[in-house]
Formats: C-alpha cells, structure tokens, sequence
C-alpha cells in the first residue's frame, strides 16, 4: 500500500513541483489547494496518475481550522492512510515597514502562520489515530533567517514558521512524528515572484526584472533557486533517510545565506 501525502498549494510552483517529486517516491498525492485552482491542479493529478500513483483534488481555504480538519478526514479516507503533510500554500506582500496595511498583515499571518499550525494541528491528530510515524514539512523562506528591505511582514511570517516547526517538533517527538521547514531563496519561476517584483519595481522606482536581477547577483552558485531544487529537499524530508531529524529548517538557496 503506497503512503500518502497532502500538500497545501500544491497546484502550482513549488507545490506542483513536491507533487511530481513525491509521486516518483511512490507517495500517493492528495493536492489540497483554493476551490478555484481545481482546474491548474488537473494537469499537475494526470502527471502524478500517469507516474503509477493514486491522486486527489481537495478544495481547501488553509485559514479554515475546521475546514483543514475535514480535508484531512477526507485525504486519508480517500487515498486509505495519511503518512506526510507539506504546509506549503503562502502569499508575500511587500512594503516600506512604515506603509504596511493592515489587510496585507492579517492576510500574510492568517495563511502562511496560521494555516501551517491548522496544518500541523490536522496532521498530527491523524498520525496519532492511525498510529503513523508522520512527517510534517513546512514552507519558510531565507527571509524567515535574514532581514530585506520592504520584506518584513513575509519575514515575520516565516520566522514564526520555524518558531512553530521547532516547538512542534519538540512535543509531537514523543509520539514520532517529525517537523521540519524548508526555505527557499529566490524562486524565479512561481507565481508568487511576478506579482513581488511589480510590486518592488513600484517601491524601489526600478524597473521590473531589476530587483531580481539584484537579488541573483547575491548567490553564490549564480542562479535562482528551481522548484526542482526545493522538491529534492522535501523529498529528502518526507523519506525514511530523514527519519532522525526534527525541528530543523533548511535554507535551499544557492548559498544567499553565505
Ligand atoms: P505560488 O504563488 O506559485 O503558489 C502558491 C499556492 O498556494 C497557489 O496554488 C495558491 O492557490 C495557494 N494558496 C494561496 N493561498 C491559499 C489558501 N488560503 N489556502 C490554500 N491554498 C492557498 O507560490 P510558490 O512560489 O510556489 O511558493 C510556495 C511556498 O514557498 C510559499 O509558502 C512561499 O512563501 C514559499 N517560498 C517561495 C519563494 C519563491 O521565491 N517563490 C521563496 C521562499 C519561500
């Protein structure tokens, strides 16, 4: 019987990507995403289908504590077990700190602070009643780990990720399951960067493309990070060869940290 594993925002960039890497791993693949991707997901379940494994679409807000409850219910009831959760759904919105809304703000923590506990929450109920050694894996980001300019609501965001990774790593160990983050540098090719670098190219008065071209003059290994490159990581997480590490979080950014 193969495992299971859900990933939130897994209908497109990163998540699409963890999708594809996780079903040649052998993991069944339940995609949980807004009502409104269904649609993008379709391609990523027949790429999945097509590697031999099992797939599934579950519409899912992440804000929803009982809603991602009910998803997870859903998933393992569907695909018959539940083995790993990626907390990978996020949003970024950029600005000077003095000219932060409030709506951006409360959006920012409700999805990629909150969403991620409702999703450790979910999970770690489902491996205790299944009796499974789960593993939970959640999206931070080099910004969690290191201040840029007008990125400071997404950094406060993803520092609480590795905050919440590391303290449910330490009370879900007794029962065996593992927290671990991934953080990615910058991902050039996701839906997320376009909206970011229009919105920086506004702040900065540079023009559009510039600010990532600022960005990739500062990693060592000379490009931007690949989806590919964050899924190899999440594979690694989701594999029994990372069995004995917990409440760790993994920059995956071509040496930016350096
Ligand atoms: P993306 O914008 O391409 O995809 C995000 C996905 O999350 C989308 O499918 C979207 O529909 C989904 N989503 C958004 N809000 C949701 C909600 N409330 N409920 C359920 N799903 C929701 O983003 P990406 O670049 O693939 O990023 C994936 C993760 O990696 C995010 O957590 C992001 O913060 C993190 N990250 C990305 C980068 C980058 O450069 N792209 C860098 C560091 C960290």
């Amino acid at each position: 019987m193969a495992k299971v594993a859900m990933i939130t925002g897994g209908a497109q960039g990163i998540g699409a990507e963890i999708a594809r890497h996780l079903s040649k791993d052998g993991f069944d693949i339940a995609i949980a995403d807004l009502p409104g991707q269904k649609d993008t997901a379709a391609s990523v379940i027949k790429e999945v289908e097509g590697a031999g494994q099992k797939a599934t679409f579950v519409a899912l807000d992440v804000t929803d504590q009982a809603a991602f409850t009910n998803a997870v219910d859903q998933v393992s009831n569907e695909l018959g077990g539940f083995d790993v959760m990626v907390n990978n759904a996020g949003i970024a919105k950029v600005d000077k700190v003095e000219e932060i809304k409030q709506a951006d703000l409360e959006l920012s923590f409700k999805i990629n602070v909150f969403g991620v506990l409702y999703g450790i929450q979910a999970a770690a109920k489902k491996f205790k009643q299944l009796g499974v050694a789960g593993k939970i894996i959640n999206a931070s980001s080099i910004a969690g780990m290191r201040a840029f300019p007008v990125w400071a609501t997404y950094s406060a965001t993803k520092a609480a990720v590795i905050s919440l990774t590391q303290s449910s790593a330490n009370e879900l160990a007794h029962d065996h399951i593992t927290v671990n983050a991934y953080a990615p540098g910058v991902v050039g090719t996701t839906g997320m960067w376009d909206e970011i670098d229009a919105k920086m190219a506004d702040i900065n008065g540079k023009p559009l493309g510039q600010n990532k071209a600022d960005f990739v003059d500062t990693i060592p290994l000379g490009r931007t990070v690949e989806p590919n490159d964050i899924a190899n990581m999440v594979s690694f997480l989701a594999s029994e060869k990372a069995d004995f590490i917990t409440g760790q979080a993994y920059a995956v950014d071509g040496g930016g940290l350096l």
